[in-house]
C-alpha cells in the first residue's frame, strides 16, 4: 500500500464550496491525482468515500459518510461512487450533486442533479478542458 498524507493541503472538507469525492470506481490512488486538478482548479477538496479509504487510496480523514464527514458544499462531485445510503448520509446538505458513473443505474444518480453516464477517466479530463477554457 502506497503512503498517505493524513493531512492534505487546501480547503477542509468542512468549508468546501465544491467537493469533489473519488470511490472505488478511481480504481487506484494514483489516479486521485486528476480529481486533485480539478478541485484545485474550482478551489475546492477532495473527498472519499469509505470504498476508496478501505483501499488504502485516500486517508480516513477524507471519508464522507454515516462514518465520515458531514459535508454541505454547493456543488458535489461524486465520481466513481455508487451512493451507498451511508454515503449519501454524509451529504444531505449538498446544494447540486453531479455524478459521474459508468453504471447508468448506480444509487448515486437518485441523488444527483446533474449526471454523466461513462467512464470518468474521459469525463473529468473533458471537464477540466473546459474549465481551463473558461478561467
Ligand atoms: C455501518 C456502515 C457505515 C458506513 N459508512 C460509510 C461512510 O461513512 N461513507 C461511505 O462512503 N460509505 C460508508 N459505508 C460503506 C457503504 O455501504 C459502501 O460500501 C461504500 O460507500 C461504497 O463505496 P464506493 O461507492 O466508492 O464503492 P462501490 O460501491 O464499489 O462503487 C464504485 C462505483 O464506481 C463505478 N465505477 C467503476 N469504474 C468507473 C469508472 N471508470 N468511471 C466511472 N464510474 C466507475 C461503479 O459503477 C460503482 O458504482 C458504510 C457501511 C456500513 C455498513
Amino acid at each position: 500500500m502506497e503512503e498517505i498524507d493524513e493531512e492534505r493541503q487546501g480547503v477542509p472538507l468542512e468549508d468546501a464550496e465544491v467537493i469533489v469525492t473519488g470511490g472505488r470506481g478511481i480504481g487506484s490512488g494514483d489516479n486521485f491525482a486528476i480529481l486533485n486538478d480539478m478541485a484545485g482548479l474550482l478551489n475546492g477538496a477532495v473527498g472519499a468515500s469509505r470504498g476508496a479509504v478501505d483501499e488504502g487510496w485516500m486517508p480516513p480523514g477524507a471519508q464522507i459518510g454515516q462514518t465520515g464527514k458531514i459535508v454541505a458544499p454547493n456543488v458535489y462531485f461524486a465520481v466513481g461512487v455508487s451512493g451507498a445510503s451511508q454515503h449519501l448520509a454524509g451529504i444531505s446538505n449538498a446544494k447540486c450533486v453531479v455524478a459521474i458513473n459508468k453504471d447508468n443505474e448506480a444509487n448515486i444518480f437518485k441523488r444527483a442533479r446533474f449526471g454523466i453516464v461513462g467512464d470518468y477517466k474521459k469525463a473529468v479530463p473533458a471537464l477540466i478542458n473546459a474549465l481551463k477554457e473558461s478561467a
